[in-house]
């Protein structure tokens, strides 16, 4: 029999293929198995209401073996099989029941660089064998049928079918291995260990056995005895078939079979963390989109870990067969530490990342999975505040990202989640911190350090707590910019303590304030020239201050945490901009008497000196580091 052609357009999709697209050539196997294991699937199926079948479900198995010396690999399998007609059908055309339409226009020069994105949007399927092989082999009976059916091609250039015997139902696929490239030892696959390790990765949870011949050493007795008599063990070599799936994954059995305890188990296996995740989320949907999940929030950022950690983003799965393993698209960022596993039968085996984005079904299954998530975590808040404290330690950080990204799309989904420290060991929400508020507290005050105790210990701080209000530690660069996205809590504006009017004085107590800062112009203003900072724009009185000399604040936008923040930024031009620096004094402190008195006896350098000192002060407590500490340092002792 002649040689049959591929439909024209399969023909120079095969090519590309085989020739250049697809980067992840072991992805054959999968589907080869995938292919046998649908066609016990309609058998199996076919068997509830046809006696004749005669399998039981024990019988099923799909079964791999390897030949080096002829060079080939076989997936057999017992299952529905094909007729000569169907192995033409549906052996004959590739992507025929995809939606795919090959462009006209498409010529193979093109082909390479722009339709790459093409071949992940429809099933690549059986052709992906040719990625391996040169030549493959279709034995194949179909049930009920008195004849069998080979079907065999080396690629592009077509194929033949001819009859033949077989004895049972069920289809052999013989892929007859390429020689080896310089690019490629194609040799590999014909190793068991690497084809066990394909299945385990891709095809773990078939239904159906998947069968290979495995050699282990195995110690046995042997006639030799020793001096009391019994036998000596030996090693032997014994080949047997050994089932190298496991057939049902964990998340498809039912929470009374496995408890969450064998889930967190099974993640730390799975994701190499020794750490207990925090949370354990397991979620059966059945409706528009049916698929199942078990999401884990770890319990330590793996991702900071040693290597070997498990990549971010989730395990896809389609009835068991893997089709992404690290979908970082499913969730968002803001959740992106969450690790797992979804599977849906609702998603085809070949999508591909591109794809994946616009894709209806993953968008619902995202959307429906980050609620879950949020409440988990929202529960933990309640329910456990210490664990919760853990977690939002390990990636806080991503969820307050996740506030001010997209120009604040996810603020009102994400902010309940947002903790601050309002003193050393206590952590509220924003919601917990306005219901702490006494009446006559009007704003939510907070400030700003590099640590916790340095932010503390601000200068500023003391007049806000005497009055019983309770302020926000910041101690993350982003987190001025998380609250400037959440802008109010309940109708109450946050005030920066350090930069901000905080709203005490009444308006003749600022008026006498005025007044006094304009009586003491000449000085204040000369204390501002002898500083000689450009950054600083004024020195005035401060009316923030209880018990210190003097502290930094600054106007205009920027404050001194994004000045920081903007200091590590990849642009030059942002790492320039400062931030307006005012310098306020305590006009009741015996160091500003200090200044006024040698102003006023016209010892101008050592007014000058104590200014400078003064200012340093003042930098440091803020958390700046100074331009000359040895200068400020000479200028200390200079004074005893
Ligand atoms: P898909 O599986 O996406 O339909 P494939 O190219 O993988 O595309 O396979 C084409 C068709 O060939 C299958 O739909 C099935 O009808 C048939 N087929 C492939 N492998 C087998 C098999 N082992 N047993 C029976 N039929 C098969």
């Amino acid at each position: 029999m002649g040689k049959k052609q591929f439909k024209a357009e399969s023909k120079r999709l095969l090519d590309l293929m085989i020739n250049s697209i697809y980067t992840n050539k072991e992805i054959f196997l999968r589907e080869i198995i995938s292919n046998a294991s649908d066609a016990i699937d309609k058998l199996c199926y076919l068997s509830l209401t046809d006696d004749k079948v005669g399998l039981e479900r024990s019988d099923y198995r799909i079964r791999i073996t390897v030949d080096k010396d002829a060079r080939t690999i076989t997936v057999s399998d017992n299952g529905i099989g094909m007729t000569m007609e169907e192995a033409e059908k549906n052996l004959g055309v590739i992507a025929k029941s995809g939606s795919f339409k090959f462009k006209d226009d498409m010529d193979s020069d093109k082909a390479e660089s722009e339709d790459i994105s093409i071949i992940g949007q429809f099933g690549v399927g059986f052709y992906s064998a040719f990625m391996v092989a040169d030549k493959v082999t279709v034995i194949s009976k179909a049930y009920g049928s008195d004849e069998g059916v080979k079907w065999e091609s080396t690629g592009a250039d077509g194929y033949t079918v001819t009859p033949c015997d077989k004895y049972t139902a069920g289809t052999d696929v013989i892929m007859h291995i390429k020689e080896d490239t310089e690019e490629e030892i194609y040799g590999s696959y014909l190793e068991i260990w690497k084809l066990k390790a394909l299945v385990k990765k891709y095809s773990d949870y078939v239904r159906w056995p998947i069968v290979m011949d495995i050699t282990r050493t195995e110690q046995q007795p042997s006639e030799e005895l020793d001096k009391d008599g019994n036998p000596v063990m030996h090693n032997v070599t014994v080949t047997a078939p050994e089932t190298v799936n496991s057939m049902v994954p964990i998340w498809q059995r039912s929470k009374a079979d496995v408890s969450d305890e064998d889930c967190a188990e099974w993640y730390k296996e799975t994701n190499r963390d020794q750490t207990d995740p925090a949370a354990v989320l397991r979620v059966n949907a059945e409706g528009s989109v049916s698929y199942k999940a078990m999401l884990f929030i770890p319990g330590k950022d793996i991702d900071n870990a040693a290597s070997g950690a498990a990549k971010k983003g989730v395990k896809l799965y389609c009835n068991g067969v893997l089709i992404m393993e690290n979908c970082d698209k499913l969730i968002h960022d803001y959740f992106e530490f969450v690790r797992g596993v979804v599977d849906s039968p609702d998603l085809s085996l070949n999508i591909s990342r591109e794809v994946l984005q616009h894709n209806r079904q993953l968008k619902i299954i995202g959307q429906n999975l980050e609620k879950k998530i949020k409440g988990e975590l929202e529960k933990m808040l309640r329910e456990d505040r210490p664990k919760y404290e853990t977690f939002w330690n390990n990636f806080g950080i991503h969820i307050k990202c996740g506030v001010c990204d997209e120009y604040g799309r996810y603020t009102d989904f994400l902010k309940d989640l947002l903790i601050y420290y309002t003193g050393e060991d206590k952590q509220v929400t924003l919601k917990e911190y306005v219901d702490n508020m006494p009446e006559s507290q009007k704003a939510i005050y907070y400030c700003a350090g590099d640590t916790l105790k340095q932010a503390m210990s601000l200068p500023q701080c003391e007049d806000v707590r005497s009055r019983g209000y309770e302020i926000m530690y910041l101690t993350a660069p982003i987190d001025e910019m998380v609250l400037q996205q959440i802008r109010m809590v309940d109708g109450k504006p946050f005030i920066n303590i350090v930069t901000d009017d905080l709203g005490f004085q009444t308006e003749e107590e600022k008026k006498a304030a005025a007044e006094k800062s304009e009586e003491e112009k000449e000085l204040l203003d000369f204390m501002r020239d002898s500083i000689g900072d450009e950054n600083l724009k004024q020195v005035v009185f401060s009316s923030k201050l209880v018990s210190s000399a003097c502290c930094l604040t600054t106007t205009g936008g920027v404050t001194l945490e994004m000045e920081k923040y903007f200091r590590v930024s990849p642009s030059e031009e942002m790492r320039k901009i400062r931030a307006n620096r005012v310098l306020e004094i305590n006009p009741d402190h015996p160091a500003f008497r200090a200044v006024k008195m040698a102003y006023d006896s016209l010892e101008k350098d050592k007014a000058a000196k104590l200014s400078k000192i003064l200012y340093a002060q003042a930098q440091l407590i803020a958390g700046l580091e100074l331009e000359d500490p040895a200068a400020y340092s000479d200028m200390v002792t200079s004074l005893f």
